[in-house]
């Protein structure tokens, strides 16, 4: 399998090369050259494999040059970490089955591919004598699961800006209790978009970048696409064992890339077996315009109770125009470019064609905390305010003829503010979040400057 740009603007790549490049040196997007599909016999195969053996078939159709034994070690170090045996179990609460992504070591979705890209980064630094360090910013998931996904791993060092004191508390622990040498908490003195300009500055000084060998870990990654195909299929195996061979996904969105992953799910197995992907947005409904209306125009971000979702552009969005473009590189730059410079594109001409894989539902807060509360009262569960979000889409837009799985991104006790006003009382913290605050705990705190952070990093990164 080789790996194109979704502007065409690159030679294929081998899939080492892609994890490494993250996104594509012409300013597009990597993509498998062909979308692998499996027949129904190997679906009977498939079915009762625990999740990292299916992980391994899953992957070895998407990744030719690491070997078998390598790759099956790769999965198994990958999940070790996660606290269920199942890795991502599914459990059925009223109408809906819920699929618990929440089981890693941060206990949010993000882990499921974080884990997986720390241990190939470090496969492939290993095999080529490279080294990286990784920078990033973060308003709160990405970073505390990016830290666990490199935390100890050779030959990388992570930087990790976070807007001082404006994390969750609980948010700011996870990164700062990461004692690992090799993990570096920067807290700026400034908002999250602050720091993120300060990243973006700095991975544009390219001298700097190179010298350094910057790495990204956002979701831009096709590795991190490529881990979550897994837990689809492993949910759509579940209920076909109980005899539904069609199902539906409910998914909380913000930068496309889980849903992107149902997609590309969707491809692989027979045509039917996922019929629906129903896109559930916060506010911040660009998205849900799109699927309804062909409408792909920026609004204002809008702050919610689901800040993981609270994006008004989806780094992971090009991914998918690319196929509804009939795989036009040329295509896609020219919309891309448009996008970039107004702000705005008309896709009203592929509504029919959305419609056949994607229904979508923007919820308010005032549904979101309801949902909280009436999922806790009726069913004893409680919801995080992402995850709630997707159950209130799936509520309104399932067939009833048809099961739908929603996707459960995050641990309730993360939010927990959110969860206080849904329910009257804080939601209890799982045994790994229970002495977070008793940890010791490491972050310099800079001011919101390019050069200051430059400086900080060229001390204490590899080179
Ligand atoms: C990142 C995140 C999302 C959104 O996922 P995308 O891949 O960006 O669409 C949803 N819920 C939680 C808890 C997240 O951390």
């Amino acid at each position: 399998m080789r790996y194109i740009s979704t502007r065409g603007g690159i030679e294929p790549l081998q899939f080492q090369d892609a994890v490494m490049m993250g996104l594509a040196r012409d300013g597009g997007l990597l993509l498998p050259q062909t979308l692998p599909t499996v027949d129904t016999e190997v679906l009977d195969r498939w079915q009762h494999l625990p999740y990292q053996y299916l992980a391994r078939e899953i992957l070895s159709l998407f990744i030719d040059d690491i070997p078998q034994a390598d790759l099956e070690d790769l999965i198994e170090r990958a999940y070790a970490s996660f606290a269920h045996p199942q890795v991502t179990p599914v459990t059925k609460r009223g109408d809906v089955y819920i699929l618990e992504l929440f089981h890693g070591p941060t206990l949010a979705f993000k882990d499921v591919a974080l884990q997986l890209l720390g241990n190939l980064f470090e496969y492939v630094l290993a095999r080529t004598g490279g080294f990286m360090n990784i920078l990033g910013a973060t308003s709160g998931d990405t970073g505390s699961a990016a830290i666990a996904g490199v935390r100890g791993k050779n030959k990388i060092n992570i930087f990790i800006l976070h807007p001082h004191g404006r994390t969750s508390p609980i948010q700011a622990l996870q990164m700062t209790t990461v004692l690992d040498p090799n993990v570096f908490n920067i807290a700026v003195r400034g908002t999250f978009d602050d720091a993120q300009s300060i990243v973006k500055a700095i991975f544009n000084d390219l001298d700097f970048r190179d010298r350094y060998r910057l790495g990204a870990v956002n979701s831009i990654n096709w590795a991190r696409v490529l881990a979550q195909v897994v837990y689809y299929v492993y949910a759509y195996l579940k209920l076909r064992k109980l005899g539904s061979g069609s199902v539906d996904f409910s998914v909380p969105t913000g930068n496309f890339g889980d849903i992107f992953a149902g997609y590309v799910a969707k491809t692989l197995l027979p045509a039917g077996c996922i019929h629906t992907l129903i896109l559930a947005t916060n506010a911040n409904d660009i998205l849900a315009r799109f699927v309804s209306q062909g409408d792909y125009s920026r609004g204002q971000v809008q702050a919610t109770s689901s800040p993981s979702m609270d994006i008004q552009i989806a780094s992971n969005f090009e991914r998918y125009l690319y196929y509804l473009r009939g795989e036009d590189g040329a295509a896609v730059k020219a919309d891309m470019e448009g996008f970039a410079a107004t702000g705005k594109l008309d896709l009203s001409a592929f509504t029919a064609r959305v419609a056949q894989d994607f229904r979508s539902r923007a919820v308010s807060e005032e549904e979101t905390i309801a949902t909280i509360g009436a999922f806790h009262r009726e069913h004893g569960y409680l919801l995080d305010p992402h995850t709630a979000v997707g159950v209130k889409a799936a509520l309104d837009l399932r067939e009833p003829s048809r099961p739908v799985v929603c996707l459960a991104t995050a641990h309730p006790a993360k939010f927990g503010e959110a969860v206080t006003r849904a329910i009257g009382s804080e939601p209890p913290l799982p045994l790994a979040l229970a002495d977070l605050a008793n940890r010791e705990s490491r972050c310099v705190v800079l001011d919101a400057e390019v050069e200051t952070v430059k400086e900080f990093v060229a001390r204490n990164g590899l080179q």
